[in-house]
Order: structure tokens, then C-alpha cells, then sequence
């Protein structure tokens, strides 16, 4: 029987992941080695009982009395903390879903690749902070890096049978999100409720906020550079408010292969648990008659400097994703307080990028992962520093 495990099994992505676990068979169908989550302790519990997992580990420690209450006489193990989470990560599986929002994700995708198996990755932050990192580890162990993220999914799949050197382009599609058509004089205004109000997917709050930013497509552009071996310049962006095409890509002869489907992140998770594969989804079936049109658009630069950003990002490589995530990160909770207005994200990013740059050697070669969550704890610190004198200039 399979072994898996499912880190950030709670979130969006998680719990995704789980209603699919579910309807192949569940605990009959999978052996469920770990589930980890943070603060719903009856969601975790009540998905380590469904699937009848070894172990059930929270993110918080203050949680774990809790846990093991609502998981008593069940048999299953508990833990907390970041320790427990990357102890769990060490059990050998088969297949392990990444899950976990933000720079935490990084770890416990890192430790379960050393038993090798499938790392089916939704955490794209890791690529972002510690590509070369996380393919040195992949080959070092024979692990299998899959796709969760849309788009990346869909270019994985366009991309299947053929050969790399025949690609010319990728083309990324982006919703837009919600600002899409707003003045752009009026854009500081946006709040973090607007922000997460997102026109197409249902997803976790910090992604939504991200998307309407284009800060997640940016993190997005730095995943295709390090997924598909691509230049920066070979990778664009086009704008797409139906998220009916997930991505596109351009082969040397001129054709296009694009990937269509209902916007259910479900079709991507459930490509990477039975790859090579393919098995039947629960997906409602794209009905183009009905959807009648698609519409596409240039991104502009100027409303998201997110994406200019990123390829900077890419241009300088090294440390320099974990710098540009780390301070995304803070930026975007410092939005989410409302200590900062939704611009000020991207400008103040910017800056950390440009001061970090000079004072430090970004773009040395990131060594492990300890040199990594260095710049991103120096980039945290910076960025809020960079933050509290924003709002002293803005008084
Ligand atoms: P979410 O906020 O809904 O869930 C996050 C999960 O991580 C939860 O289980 C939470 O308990 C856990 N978690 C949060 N902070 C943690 C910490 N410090 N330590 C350990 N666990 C922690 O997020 P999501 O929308 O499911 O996104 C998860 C990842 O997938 C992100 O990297 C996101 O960019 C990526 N992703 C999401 C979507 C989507 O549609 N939601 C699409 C593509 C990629
Ligand atoms: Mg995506």
C-alpha cells in the first residue's frame, strides 16, 4: 500500500489533497503516515481519524493538549512544533504533499526527499528561497519533484513526450484578481477584505492577497525558472480573468500547447498523486460552449511591479529569492494589519531587495539550508525595519 503524508493538511491545498485521499479508498486506500496542521485542532483531528493516520502533528506547541484530547483512545500519535513537523517529515513515504504556506514549507519538503519517493510540491516558496537547494537534494536522493501549483501543473503536463530543447516559451496565465480594473490612482486604497476576495479559486488567505498583488504570479515566474530549467526571458505572463487556461507553452516550430480546465485546484493535486497516471477526478467538465468566450490581456508592469520584480529576483539568483519571499512575507502581514497600504507592498520589497543587495553577496551560491533561512531572517528584520520607518515618514 502507498505511504503518504500531507503537511499543511488543514489548508486549502490540504484539505484538497485529503477529499481526494478520501475518495480513492482513504485509509483503506493509502497507508497515512503523518498530517500536520496549525490552529483547527478538530479539522486535523477529525482528518487523522477519517484517514486513520500514524500521526497527527500540530505547528503550535500550546495546541498539543488539545490535539491529544481530541485524538484520545484513537491510537494515533501526537505531536507539536517545527521539530515535530520536520521529525514527521522524516518517516518514509512514497508521495508527500507540500502544503504548508510561506518559508515554513521549506524544511519538512527538504527532509522528506531523503527517503526519495514524489515530493508533490504546492509550496512554491521553496522554490523561490532554495531552488538549487531543493534539486541538489531531489537528485542526491532519487526524489521525484511534482507540480501542485496550477499552472505549473499544466505546463508539466503540456510538456509531457517532449523534448526540452524544443521549448521556446512558457507562457503563464494570471487572473488579474480583483484590481484588475480599478483606476490605478485609486489602488492604495485596496484592503486586505478586497484583496482576498479572489474572482476564480477559493484559497487560503495569504494566496489570495498574493494574487491580487501579482506577488504570487512573481513567486510563480521564479517557480517556472527553477521547475522547468527555463531563462527568464523565455517565461511570460498573460493575463486571463476566466483562469480557464491554467498555461501555456510555445515549442520551436511555433506551436502552442495549452492546458484547459475548471479553476479546481483539485485536477492538479490529483495529477501529481497518480503519476504517471491518470485517474478519474471529481472535476466539473469544462463546458466551453457554455463559457462562450476567453479573453486575454498584456499584464501591466505598472499596476504590479511584482512582476519586475521577479525577474530581478531571477536575474541576480542565489540568496536573492529568499530575501525577496522573507520580505513579501512581512510586507503582506504587515498589509493584512493594515499598517501598510496595499502599493506600499511592492515598494517597500524593493527597497529590502536593493539594500540587501549591497550590504551582503546575495547572489553567492546558496550552500544549505542554513545559509538560506539566514538571508530570510536578515531580510524579516530588515523589512520590518523598512516598514516602521515607512509608517514614521507617513506619520
Ligand atoms: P492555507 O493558509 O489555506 O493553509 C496553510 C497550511 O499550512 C495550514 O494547514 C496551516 O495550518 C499550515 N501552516 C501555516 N503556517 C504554518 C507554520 N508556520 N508551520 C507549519 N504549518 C503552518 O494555504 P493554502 O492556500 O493551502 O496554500 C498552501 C501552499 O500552497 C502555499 O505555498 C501556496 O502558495 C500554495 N498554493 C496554494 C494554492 C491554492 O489554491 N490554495 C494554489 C497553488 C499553490
Ligand atoms: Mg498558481
Amino acid at each position: 500500500m502507498r505511504r503518504v503524508s500531507v503537511f499543511g493538511a488543514t489548508g486549502s491545498i490540504g484539505c484538497n489533497t485529503v477529499d481526494l485521499l478520501q475518495r480513492q479508498g482513504g485509509g483503506d486506500g493509502f497507508h497515512v503516515v503523518a498530517l500536520t496542521g496549525g490552529r483547527n485542532i478538530a479539522l486535523l483531528a477529525r482528518q487523522a481519524r477519517a484517514l486513520r493516520a500514524e500521526l497527527a502533528v500540530t505547528a503550535y506547541e500550546e495546541f498539543l493538549p488539545d490535539l491529544r484530547d481530541a485524538l484520545a483512545g484513537t491510537g494515533i500519535e501526537v505531536a507539536a512544533g517545527n521539530r515535530a513537523i520536520a521529525e514527521a517529515a522524516a518517516r518514509p513515504v512514497d508521495w508527500t504533499m507540500s502544503a504548508i504556506v510561506g518559508a515554513a514549507g521549506l524544511e519538512p519538503g527538504l527532509v522528506s526527499m531523503r527517503h526519495g519517493g514524489i515530493l508533490a510540491l504546492a509550496n512554491k516558496e521553496s522554490l523561490v528561497t532554495a531552488g538549487d537547494l531543493m534539486h541538489r537534494e531531489a537528485r542526491k536522493h532519487g526524489a521525484r519533484i511534482l507540480p501542485v501549483d496550477s499552472e505549473h501543473s499544466a505546463i508539466f503536463q503540456a510538456l509531457q513526450g517532449e523534448d526540452h530543447a524544443a521549448i521556446e516559451r512558457i507562457i503563464l496565465t494570471a487572473s488579474g484578481g480583483p484590481f484588475r480594473d480599478w483606476p490605478l490612482e485609486r489602488l492604495h486604497e485596496a484592503t486586505p477584505e478586497q484583496a482576498v476576495a479572489h474572482p476564480n479559486w477559493d484559497m487560503g488567505q495569504r494566496i489570495s492577497v498574493d494574487s491580487a498583488s501579482m506577488f504570487n504570479k512573481a513567486m510563480e515566474l521564479i517557480e517556472t525558472h527553477e521547475f522547468f530549467d527555463v531563462t527568464p526571458d523565455q517565461i511570460e505572463v498573460l493575463v486571463h480573468p476566466q483562469s480557464i487556461i491554467h498555461s501555456l507553452v510555445g515549442f520551436v516550430d511555433g506551436a502552442v500547447m495549452a492546458h484547459l480546465g475548471p479553476p479546481d485546484m483539485r485536477g492538479a493535486i490529483g495529477y501529481a498523486l497518480n503519476w504517471p497516471d491518470r485517474a478519474p477526478l471529481p472535476l466539473e467538465r469544462l463546458d466551453l460552449a457554455r463559457i462562450g468566450r476567453l479573453d486575454f490581456e498584456a499584464p501591466d508592469e505598472t499596476r504590479f511591479p511584482a512582476i519586475r520584480l521577479a525577474r530581478e529576483v531571477m536575474r541576480r539568483g542565489g540568496l536573492t529569492g529568499a530575501v525577496f519571499n522573507a520580505a513579501k512575507e512581512v510586507t503582506l502581514d504587515a498589509f493584512l494589519d493594515h499598517r501598510i497600504r496595499f502599493t506600499d507592498m511592492a515598494v517597500i520589497v524593493e527597497k529590502v531587495l536593493e539594500t540587501m543587495d549591497r550590504h551582503h553577496d546575495l547572489q553567492d551560491e546558496m550552500t544549505d539550508l542554513q545559509s538560506v533561512l539566514a538571508a530570510d531572517a536578515a531580510a524579516r528584520k530588515r523589512t520590518t525595519e523598512a516598514i516602521a520607518s515607512h509608517q514614521a515618514n507617513r506619520g
